[in-house]
């Protein structure tokens, strides 16, 4: 392969783009896991991870893609039989769908139109007719990052409540976590589902579960099989800073160096940085005259934008030449939005140029493939950046 000059630009919205003092730390050698260093480090990164979920409680770190984390937040509190309400909001919300069905758990999933978020008065009719609390747990994407929908969480808390049904409540924020604010407490989530490789900046390797009292107490008559992933050995090791079997000491150490930046930057403005970069992505998208793919203004998603190409226009072969053009990789579409839409990633380690040449990279590749678009998308998004915008709508409370 000959040399290609300048970094490459892994704009797919996960993984994200793993800064340089982070790639130090994982380079650095492995230490002992049962040793006293290492003790140090565990005590570090399982205290600092609360802080990004926003909990008080504890948050177990398993040596797996996000995919081992949807699979430990069901075989941890649920038994063989019980019924799950889910919502459709694109594609990882089914993958999770499909997941509980192959556990052995009856999910029962409300249908979406993939452009919008979870509805929360389905999801509280739903629940108001179960009089026999039939369903044992809501499970929710916060940001389905097929789409690039953020939903609204507190409005499920609120949904479940209202309707006084005792359903734990399960939300993966595998692409929202340190980019999107989340509050694993304050909005009453019982399992919190997370991952390494997107907002938090790290290669994939690490998964989380940030578990409430009443999800660990579910844990204690849950009677899905459960080994690797049981909570029980995991939270007993962790007290003193270790774990059951030997974790990914490297990522650890990558992890403690994450939690530093992003708290040195502040959660609030890594949140803010993200807010500015959707904003302007989507303004150089609407100039293009592009549709996006989330429908309501209330549920963009600021880690990323998907957009929809004219009808007769592939999406796909657009990423091929920005790929070999610009060495920069998007987002393909997933599931029935194969072909038909492409994704940009904003998440994770950027700033102001980075977003503003990824969208150059962007508007070469449309000027190349020929797909008709309004030219200067990059212009509007720099004006917008430059600070010559009102305030970003994106959805929180
Ligand atoms: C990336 C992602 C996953 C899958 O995580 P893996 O690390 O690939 O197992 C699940 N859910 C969401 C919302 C994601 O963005």
């Amino acid at each position: 392969m000959s040399y290609l000059s300048g970094r490459h630009f892994l704009q797919i919205p996960g993984p994200s783009n793993t800064p340089l003092p982070i790639l130090a730390a994982i380079a650095k050698p492995t230490i002992d896991h049962r040793g006293p260093e290492f003790a140090e480090l565990g005590l570090s990164v399982l205290g600092g991870i609360r802080t990004i979920f926003k909990t008080a409680k504890p948050v177990v770190i398993y040596p797996t893609s996000g995919t081992g984390a949807w699979e430990a937040a069901l075989v941890n509190t649920l038994s063989p039989g019980d019924k799950v309400l889910m919502f459709e909001t694109g594609w990882f919300s089914t993958l999770w769908g499909k997941m509980t069905k192959a556990l052995g758990i009856e999910a029962d999933i409300i249908k979406g139109d993939w452009r919008s978020g979870v509805d929360a008065n389905l999801i509280a009719e739903k629940l108001r007719a179960d009089k026999a609390h039939a369903y044992k747990a809501v499970a929710v994407v916060h940001n389905e990052t097929s789409t690039g929908v953020t939903s609204n969480i507190a409005a499920v808390r609120r949904a479940i409540d209202e309707a006084g049904h005792p359903a734990l409540l399960l939300v993966d924020t595998i692409s929202s976590l340190g980019s999107i604010d989340y509050r694993h407490d304050e909005w009453g989530v019982d399992v919190t589902v997370g991952g390494s490789q997107k907002g938090l900046m790290l290669p994939p390797g690490l998964s989380f579960n940030a578990i409430s009292d009443k999800a660990l107490a579910a844990s204690k008559t849950s009677k899905l099989p459960k080994c690797f992933l049981g909570w029980d050995d995991m939270l007993a090791s962790n007290v003193n800073g270790f774990f059951p079997y030997t974790p990914s000491t490297n990522l650890l150490q990558g992890l403690k160096v994450a939690l530093e930046m992003l708290h040195e930057e502040g959660l609030d403005q890594v949140f803010a940085r993200h807010d500015r970069a959707a904003m302007a992505t989507r303004r150089a998208v609407q100039h293009w005259g592009f549709d996006i793919q989330c429908r309501n203004e209330a549920e963009y998603s600021s880690s990323l934008t998907a957009v929809r190409l004219p009808e007769g226009h592939s999406a796909d072969a657009l990423r091929r030449e920005i790929l070999n053009r610009a060495n920069m990789s998007l987002g393909n579409g997933l599931g029935p939005l194969a072909d038909r839409v492409f994704r940009i990633g904003h998440l994770g380690d950027f700033n102001n140029v980075s977003v503003l040449g990824v969208l150059s990279g962007v508007e070469m590749g449309l000027k190349a493939r020929g797909i008709p678009h309004r030219a200067g998308g990059v212009d509007v998004a720099m004006e917008a950046l430059a600070g010559n915008s009102p305030p970003v709508a994106h959805a929180a409370e």
